[in-house]
Formats: structure tokens, C-alpha cells, sequence
């Protein structure tokens, strides 16, 4: 029989998830790790962590995330740094970054014992850019970085053609943004590169809202294109990184059903109401920013489409008032903000989104399109067909499904968070 392994270690592979899934060690280590709030520090000079057995259920069942509670007592780090993981007996499970004040303690970085260093991150971040040149071959605008989706906690990076939107959430990317943006530039070669870690979760993790370039020279608004449509999206204070990059699939597919009268509520600066434009007759844009409606009209009018109206408007009051008004679509686009930041909040939102899609279910004209979507994490793909069986029974019409669609490809879903899976996006028939 061979000799165990000594604690804390295991067999080198070369980065990726385990060739074999993630299976327990089978050989009992020569002792025990001790239970301590000092961490150890391992033979590569890293923090030592040990996690409880709900804990390294969770790492078998392939979870990014570790909680708080599922550490053997509370670590004496200050957060950010990269750990390595074991198990109660001293077992080597994998290495994270350490978060100090979120829930989430520890978020995956590698299962295997390889070195966190600068070729580690350039190695990530090249793989996930190769996956979109593959998914989206000729593509320049894309997210090039879905955090833990493509291994890398804690960091979103959006790319606009020659410009770059980077989000640092955790303390571990915070605290290596020199690195980080160093690699950027190296490997993209980037114009700009923009801070956009103005985001409430970062308080959860005790960092503070930041925004700026961090790189290079922007100037102004960066036009992009979406099928035959150009966007400007401005990455210093657009929402999200300056655009939603996740809906670009589905605004170039709801061109593609887009007819006579339509309508696009929660429009922002247009990802939807420009495409039903190329397509429709006619298109009323309901938006409540007044911001982001000058920037929609001035992009109907970069791209010389004319017959977009945009409303500035509670999208809500707009539909019951055109319901009662008597007037009726062919195509109708609901793409509300997130109803829901927790999950106490999910009954209310879905009385939100029934309340929508019913009235849009009612404003349709036979054989109009409703393309509905939905960006609340807390509530799941069952969960909104569900909302909208109920919607389409109380406007007693039939509806057909016609495409479930989720966030374009570029948003990759990871299998065993369920969170990654956010964006849900029907295109329904009313009949
Ligand atoms: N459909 C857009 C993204 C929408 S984001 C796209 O694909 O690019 C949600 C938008 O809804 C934001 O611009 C926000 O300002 C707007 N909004 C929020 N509450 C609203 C309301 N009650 N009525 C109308 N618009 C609203």
C-alpha cells in the first residue's frame, strides 16, 4: 500500500476541475489539523483554512462558494488574501480568496495545488477570452469575464471594442486591481480601461464604491453595434458597466419577431425598442429615467429610425392606462429591473411581474409576441413560467411558448450556482 500523503498536500495536476469529480481523499493524513483560529501557514508560505464537513459537501457537490459558518473557526486574516483549504483531518481541497466580512468566506480559485500567481491569473483570463472568440466568433463587445462562472471570484470584465469596464467585488480582486489590469493591458491591449466597482455588493465585503479610469483615455460614449443597430453605451455612467451586455442575443433575436405596433417597456437606452424598430411599424418606448430616454432618442436617431416614441413613464401605470385607453400592440418587450434583492422579497415581486405580463398578455392583439424577461437571481426559470400560467389564465387567453431563453453566451451559467442562471427571457404567442 502506499504511503499516505503528508497533510495538506496532493498529487500536481495542471489547472481545471478534477479529472475524477470531487472525490474525498481515501488515505487518512498522519495527524490531524489542529483546531485553531491562528491560521497554519502551508509549506508555500499561504494561510491555512479548514472548512467543516457541510463544507466539503459543498465543495463535492462543485459549490464556488464556502459560508462562514462552515469554517473551523474564524481565521485571523484581514481578507483578500489567497488560502489554502482543507478539510477537519488537514486534507489539501483547493485554494480561495478569503472574504473577512462577507458570508461567503471563501470563494474557489483552483482544486488543484498549483501556484496563485501572476501566470495563474493571465492563464484564466486568456481562457475565458478564448471561449467567447469561440461562442462569438468576430465579436468585439462582450463580457470577457463572468466571475466565478470563469473561475475568477469576484471579477467582472465587459469588453466595448477597444474599450475595457472592469468590477472588482471581493477584497481578493480589489487588492490584486494593479495586477489585474496590468494583465489586461497586456493581453488586450486595451484604448481604456474603466473602474466601474460602483456596486452595492461591495459593502457587503466592506469596500467602498469606486469609479474611474484606470487605464489609458476614454472620451465620451462607445458606440458598439447589436445586429443592424450601433449603441453607445458610456462606461462612466450608464447602469451596469455602460451597457446589458447579457440581453444582446436577445435584443438581435427580438428583431426577428418584432411586427406592426410595438411596445418596449423598461427600455433604458433602447436595447430593445432600436431592434423592434427595424422591423415594426411603429414602436413606443416606455422609460422612467429621463437620462436614459435622451440617450435612447439620440440613438433612434444616430441609427435614423423614426418611428420610435420614447414615454418617460412608470412602466406599470403606462400599461394599465393604455389598457383602459383601449389601444393594442402586435409586439410587446417587458425587460424589468430585478424585483427582488432577497428572498423575502420574491412574493412581492412576483405579484410585480403578474401584474406586467398580465396586462401585456391583455394588450396583444391574436398572434402578437410578448418577449418577457426577467433578471431576479431569487426567482427561477419554473418560478416565472409559473407567474406567467397565471398571468395568461387570468387574461384567459392561450399563449404559446415559443423560445426559453436565458443571457447570451458570454454570461456562461455555472452548473452548481444556481444564481449564474439569472436571466430568463420567454418569447410567448398570444393566440
Ligand atoms: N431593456 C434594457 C434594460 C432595462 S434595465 C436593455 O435591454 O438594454 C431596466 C430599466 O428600467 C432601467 O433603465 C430603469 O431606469 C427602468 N425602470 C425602472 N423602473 C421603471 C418603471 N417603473 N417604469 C419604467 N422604467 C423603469
Amino acid at each position: 500500500m502506499s504511503k499516505p500523503p503528508a497533510p495538506g498536500s496532493r498529487p500536481e495536476r495542471r489547472s481545471g476541475p478534477p479529472a475524477g469529480g470531487f472525490k474525498r481523499p481515501s488515505h487518512r493524513p498522519e495527524k490531524p489539523a489542529p483546531d485553531r483560529t491562528t491560521p497554519d501557514l502551508a509549506p508555500d508560505g499561504l494561510p491555512q483554512v479548514s472548512i467543516v464537513r457541510r463544507g466539503v459537501e459543498r465543495w463535492q457537490g462543485g459549490h464556488p462558494w464556502i459560508y462562514r459558518a462552515d469554517l473551523n473557526g474564524d481565521p485571523a486574516l484581514e481578507g483578500g488574501e489567497v488560502v489554502r483549504v482543507v478539510d477537519n483531518r488537514g486534507w489539501f481541497l483547493g485554494k480561495a480568496f478569503y472574504s473577512k466580512q462577507s458570508k461567503i468566506s471563501l470563494r474557489w480559485l483552483s482544486y488543484d495545488d498549483v501556484p496563485v500567481d501572476t501566470d495563474f491569473f493571465r492563464q484564466r483570463l486568456a481562457q475565458a477570452n478564448a471561449m467567447r472568440q469561440r461562442a462569438l466568433p468576430g465579436e468585439t463587445t462582450y463580457r470577457l469575464v463572468h466571475g466565478e462562472a470563469d473561475l475568477l471570484p469576484g471579477l467582472v470584465v465587459d469588453r466595448y471594442g477597444d474599450c475595457l469596464s472592469v468590477q472588482f467585488l471581493t477584497p481578493g480582486t480589489e487588492q490584486r486591481k494593479q495586477l489585474i489590469v496590468a494583465l489586461l493591458v497586456e493581453l488586450f491591449k486595451p484604448r481604456a480601461i474603466v473602474n466601474r466597482s460602483d456596486v452595492g455588493v461591495r459593502a457587503l465585503e466592506g469596500l467602498p464604491q469606486e469609479k474611474g479610469v484606470l487605464y489609458g483615455e476614454l472620451s465620451g460614449p462607445v458606440p458598439y453595434d447589436e445586429g443592424l443597430v450601433r449603441v453607445r453605451a458610456d462606461l462612466m455612467e450608464g447602469q451596469k458597466t455602460g451597457a446589458f451586455l447579457d440581453q444582446r442575443e436577445n435584443h438581435v433575436m427580438a428583431a426577428q419577431y418584432a411586427f406592426g405596433e410595438a411596445l418596449d417597456c423598461f427600455s433604458y437606452v433602447g436595447g430593445f425598442a432600436l431592434q423592434l424598430a427595424t422591423r415594426a411599424q411603429k414602436v413606443t418606448a416606455v422609460e422612467i429615467s429621463e437620462q436614459a430616454a435622451g440617450q435612447l432618442r439620440a440613438n433612434a436617431a444616430a441609427n435614423k429610425l423614426s418611428n420610435v416614441d420614447v414615454v418617460v413613464a412608470n412602466a406599470f401605470d403606462y400599461l394599465r392606462d393604455t389598457l383602459d385607453e383601449g389601444h393594442r400592440f402586435d409586439t410587446i418587450v417587458l425587460d424589468p429591473p430585478s424585483f427582488a434583492k432577497n428572498k423575502d422579497a420574491i412574493p412581492g415581486a412576483l405579484r410585480g411581474y403578474k401584474e406586467l405580463n398580465l396586462r401585456a398578455i391583455q394588450l396583444l392583439r391574436p398572434g402578437g409576441f410578448l418577449i418577457t424577461a426577467s433578471c431576479t437571481y431569487h426567482i427561477d426559470e419554473q418560478g416565472f413560467e409559473d407567474m406567467l400560467v397565471s398571468a395568461a389564465t387570468d387574461a384567459k387567453r392561450r399563449v404559446q411558448i415559443i423560445e426559453k431563453r436565458g443571457a447570451g453566451k458570454d454570461h456562461p451559467v455555472l452548473l452548481n450556482l444556481r444564481e449564474t442562471r439569472y436571466l430568463k427571457c420567454f418569447v410567448l404567442r398570444v393566440l
